[in-house]
């Protein structure tokens, strides 16, 4: 039996979210129940793109900041880190814009970057995640264009260094394939405890071009895999129509039958929302997960630079995977014979320049 705390927390008011932060690990052990003195104690945030807090992008510091503190009260000794899109080029844009510099100052931690790599099966991991004690994954609860969901297992993808992350995409541009993938690295970069940013969530075209949309939701649990389940339910779809939460559940790295989740704190009831917006990549809500294979073929969309909001910063062209992308300062092209539709580019661009675009077809079932 799984057991996934939710906390309700109003806003990012630093108290308010120490409270309710704090009482969501109690409700799974309690902070000394996973880290001990002396530790080094890995906290990785979803640190996706250079955008501020408001924007629901980012885990927020204000959660980060009490996780930090609560490892020092255990005597753990926490490090920040992350590695986004973009090659990580633009971490340390993301640390300041994000406002995780600001507070890893405040608090005395350092932050670091996925720079140096051991490679399990093929996949580089940072090696942080093997010379740290604990792994304390601090994700936020967004949707996601390619995935539907990003919350717990998907943030563990960060810890994949250097060009392989987005060569995945290239190398899995089918969702069936892709999920394999990502499960694998949960499974080597698994965290010992994971703390859900859902105070601010996002909807629609996430993971970076959605919108902000209040939860109120803090959660905690030693099972991203619950926790991910948990999340389903909240914003009304069957946790195993997921088909990353499927493929973590089905290779035994945690629970998703929420029968044996045990929730603690208040009920999951509470928090279920009626109105959470998928991304318009994905037809869950109103077509079941069979059909949608069923039509999986005749789905198209693909990514669109507004150039009137594009500042030719050219992230999105050093990210594409396949070279699809050119920044001119005239002119701005996607090359839609090479694009492989990973929407890398979306989520990299700090000015929400790049949208979807849907077939006729896709528009016409479902809306
Ligand atoms: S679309 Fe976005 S990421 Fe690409 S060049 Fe323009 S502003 Fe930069
Ligand atoms: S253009 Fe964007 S969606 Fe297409 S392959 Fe490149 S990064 Fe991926």
């Amino acid at each position: 039996m799984a057991r996934v705390s939710l906390i309700r927390c109003a806003s990012y008011d630093p108290d308010a979210v120490y409270e309710s932060v704090k009482r969501a690990v109690d409700l799974v052990g309690g902070i000394g129940s996973f880290v001990k003195q002396g530790m080094k104690v890995l906290l990785k945030p979803n640190l996706l793109s250079e955008r501020p807090p408001e924007d629901a992008v980012d885990t927020h510091p204000e959660v980060v900041r009490v996780v930090a503190r609560l490892v020092k009260i255990a005597g753990g000794e926490p490090v920040i880190g992350d590695a986004p899109g973009g090659y990580g080029k633009n971490i340390e844009a993301i640390f300041e814009k994000s406002g995780i510099r600001r507070v890893a100052k405040e608090e005395g931690i350092g932050l670091v970057k996925f720079t140096s790599s051991r490679f399990i099966e093929g996949i580089p991991i940072t090696n942080y995640v093997f010379d740290c004690d604990r792994i304390i994954s601090l994700p936020k609860l967004k949707t996601h264009s390619i995935t539907v969901l990003t919350a717990g297992i998907k943030n563990m993808f960060g810890t994949v260094t250097g060009l392989y992350k987005a060569e995945t995409h290239s190398r899995a541009p089918r969702e069936e394939d892709l999920v394999k993938i990502l499960a694998k690295v949960f499974s080597i970069a698994k965290p010992h405890l994971t703390v859900l940013d859902g105070i601010v969530a996002m909807d629609g075209d996430g993971p970076a071009a959605g919108d902000p949309k209040s939860m109120k939701l803090v959660m905690a649990s030693p099972d991203a895999v619950a926790i991910d389940a948990c999340v389903a339910k909240i914003v009304g779809l069957n946790p195993l129509d997921i088909l990353l939460t499927k493929a973590a559940y089905e290779a035994g790295l945690g629970e998703a039958d929420l029968a044996r989740i045990e929730i603690a704190g208040e009920a999951i009831d509470e928090f279920i929302s009626k109105d959470f917006r998928l991304p318009q990549t994905t037809p869950l809500k109103v077509i079941p997960r069979a059909v949608v294979n069923a039509l999986a073929s005749f789905i198209r969309f693909k990514p669109w630079i507004n150039e009137d909001l594009c500042e030719r910063c050219g992230l999105c062209g050093e990210t594409c995977p396949v070279d699809a992308i050119t920044v001119e300062r005239n002119h701005c092209r996607i090359d839609y014979k090479k694009c492989v539709r990973c929407l890398c580019c979306q989520e990299v661009c700090p000015y929400r320049a790049i949208s979807i675009r849907r077939n006729i077809l896709t528009k016409m079932v479902w809306g």
